[in-house]
């Protein structure tokens, strides 16, 4: 299996879970999904992904990445959008079916948003309604997406009606059943947010999961490893060289034991002495900072600026040339 690492700050990343009844189309819609982020690629996306084809990551580097046990099947994609931007998008498997495990539970964890997905002619299954809730309780908005309208005995129209109504019996918040819904012939590999208005591929279905999935929140960027980047240096007579920069991923405490990793690779370990958040024109002491804002460091030295701050057990620097852009590895 083709096997790559796609490379894009923390806005650009979509996590979104399937949640689908039996035959209704998953494969077929990821396979789908897959081939033609493929014919979207860039030559910058190639160079990312070192020019492999497929743009598929198995689910054993997600596994080892994220430290965590993924059961099901999951697939990242690369898309360049309509707005010019590349995103990459995790496609993440969900049990079709209630298990008792927590896995439905681990598995909703890791996503922003999910895609459900319902045959346009059998409507929604009562099997998927116990993932349904476990993700609706997990605060996920759901993108519809009803698949097979190229059947000729297809009910489009009476399906959204039906889910509206699996949603309003299951109690979900008013903005969930405003959902957005995109009609799709997975096996045709084409989709459409308008009946009236048809499409030859699937990105009416790319754009609305980059427009309607949001990002990773800050909570889930917390619980990552974490991960600073010197952006510029101050100094105090006092306690030295500062390093002032932003935290992407996890979390940054005081007395904390960190790595500091310098441009050649080089990994030293040493203790944050003191924490300073900027609030206003003023800095404060803080205890901790966390994934999404910015802070000042101070004990790290001597360190430069393009240094990555990292957790002292799992060091994974942030790439040394683009200071000014936040970039994750996942
Ligand atoms: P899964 O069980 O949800 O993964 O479903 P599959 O992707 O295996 O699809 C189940 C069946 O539905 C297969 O025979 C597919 O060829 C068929 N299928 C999937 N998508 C479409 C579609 O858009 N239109 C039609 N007519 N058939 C589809």
């Amino acid at each position: 299996m083709a096997r790559s690492r796609i490379v894009v700050p923390p806005s650009h990343l979509r996590n979104v879970a399937i949640i689908a009844h039996v035959d209704h189309g998953k494969t077929t819609l990821v396979d789908k999904l897959v081939y033609q982020s493929g014919l979207y690629r860039n030559e910058e996306l190639d160079k990312l992904a070192g020019g492999q084809h497929g743009l598929i990551m198995d689910s054993n580097d997600l596994e080892r990445e994220r430290g965590i046990t993924i059961l099901a099947k999951n697939c990242a994609v690369a898309y360049q959008a309509a707005d010019g931007e590349t995103y990459r998008i995790n496609l993440i498997d969900t049990p079709g079916h209630a298990d008792f495990g927590g896995e439905v539970e681990r598995v909703l964890n890791m996503a922003s948003g999910t895609l459900l997905l319902v045959d346009a002619y059998e409507g929604p299954m009562p099997q998927t309604r116990f993932v349904l809730q476990k993700s609706l309780d997990r605060g996920l908005k759901p993108i519809v997406v009803v698949n097979k309208v190229d059947r000729p005995d297809s009910r489009p129209q009476e399906v959204v009606n039906e889910v509206f109504d699996l949603l309003v019996d299951l109690d979900a918040p008013d903005d969930v059943l405003d959902f957005q819904v995109i009609f799709a012939s997975a096996r045709d590999g084409w989709a459409t947010a308008d009946l009236a208005n048809p499409s030859s591929n699937l990105v009416p279905l790319f754009e609305a999961i980059v427009g309607h999935v949001p990002p990773p929140d800050k909570a889930d960027r917390a619980r990552e490893p974490l991960q600073f980047q010197v952006t510029s240096l101050d100094y105090s007579e006092f306690v030295g060289r500062i390093a002032i920069g932003r935290v992407h991923a996890g979390v940054i405490k005081k007395r904390q034991r960190v790595a500091v990793i310098d441009h050649l690779g080089e990994v030293t370990r040493k203790n944050v002495v003191q924490l300073l958040a900027f609030e206003g024109l003023e800095r404060v002491e803080v205890d901790e900072v966390a994934a999404g804002d910015l802070c000042a460091v101070v004990g790290m030295e001597p360190i430069e600026i393009g240094d990555t701050i990292a957790d002292a057990d799992e060091p994974h620097a942030l790439p040394h040339t683009r200071v000014d852009e936040p970039t994750l590895h996942m």
